[in-house]
């Protein structure tokens, strides 16, 4: 039986990307394996296309049971990330760059994780380490998937290993512009011509416990604010709606790569504990903040810090 590799749930470019590269990284070293992910391809978000597209591989085939087989997990370890029937899975191998989540295993596996800005970097260590060759194509969606994830070395969780990473994928793949890459995954990532606006809210969405009280926090990280511009009222309005469904905050980011900061959409039933988590003033629907790029780094911890988390 072969071995299903997959990465986490609503699936981001680190989480198809490594599945490929971990799934050849197996093959190369005498594990029969394959890429899957949980959604069907015409799913994929349209950053990972435009990816699998210019380096010519194919999308990972769907996997969303688990049940019976045999999996390796990309890129998490949380059980409410996982395909259905996790649980009666044999879990055989873990790379990751997150904190250990909760999925147990039986007996001992494979288990790599760093604190890195993507697994994509870890993988490729993994590749370097053990002189396990490094097809051209998978090089090319592993520098995407490092760019991706560390928003080009512009988030916080970039770590000098992802820019080494970086530095020798481009060689492996052949790129030379750095920075035109990035803008073009970037431009594919945050079109949001034609994209209803719930799917733009709910794109990068998490709820949040801040001390009892439920907050929603969702992001889409655009290349300039104008390609907002004409939706910015519905976009309220729909986070007005996801607010109504019971939470005490929600907060949308909208987050301007180029700039480097973010204008956060706010609706809240204490819009003074959001100004004071930011240290800074709701005008009108938003507060920009300066320099915010990651939800988990700079959002997230404020925010709990003001709630009394
Ligand atoms: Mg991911
Ligand atoms: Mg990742
Ligand atoms: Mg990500």
């Amino acid at each position: 039986m072969s071995v299903c590799v997959v990465g986490h749930s609503n699936p981001d470019t680190d989480s198809v990307a490594a599945a490929i590269a971990f799934a050849n990284y197996l093959k190369a070293t005498g594990t029969d394996a394959k890429a899957t992910m949980q959604i069907g391809a015409a799913d994929l978000n349209p950053e990972s296309k435009v990816v699998l597209e210019k380096f010519g591989l194919a999308a990972p085939e769907t996997m969303t049971d688990a049940g019976g087989k045999d999996v390796a997990l990309v890129d998490f370890s949380d059980i409410g990330q996982a395909p259905a029937n996790i649980g009666k899975a044999n879990v055989v191998a873990i790379v990751d760059h997150h904190k250990i989540g909760d999925i147990t295993t039986n007996s001992p596996i494979f288990f790599y994780a760093k604190p890195v800005g993507c697994t994509c970097t870890v993988l490729f260590e993994m590749y370097k380490n053990n002189n396990v060759a490094l097809p051209k194509n998978i090089a090319g969606a592993m520098l995407c998937a490092i760019l991706s994830d560390t928003v080009n070395f512009k988030s916080p969780t970039c770590t000098d290993a992802d820019k080494a990473a970086v530095k020798e994928l481009l060689g492996v793949a052949g790129v030379t512009d750095q920075d035109g890459l990035f803008m073009e995954m970037l431009k594919a990532k945050s079109s949001v011509a034609g994209v209803p606006i719930k799917d733009l809210i709910f794109r990068d969405y998490k709820d949040f416990d801040m001390n009892g009280k439920k907050v929603g926090i969702g992001q889409i990280e655009l290349a300039t604010l104008d390609q907002v511009a004409d939706i910015r009222g519905d976009l309220f309005k729909a986070v007005e709606a996801v607010k109504a469904e019971g939470r005490h905050s929600v907060l949308f980011m909208l987050t301007d790569v180029v700039k480097e900061g973010t204008d956060l959409l706010v609706v809240s039933d204490e819009p003074a504990v959001i100004e004071k988590a930011f240290n800074g003033t709701i005008k009108g629907q938003s507060m920009w903040v300066d320099g915010m790029m990651s939800r988990k780094k700079q959002t997230v911890p404020p925010l709990q810090k003001a709630f009394g988390c």
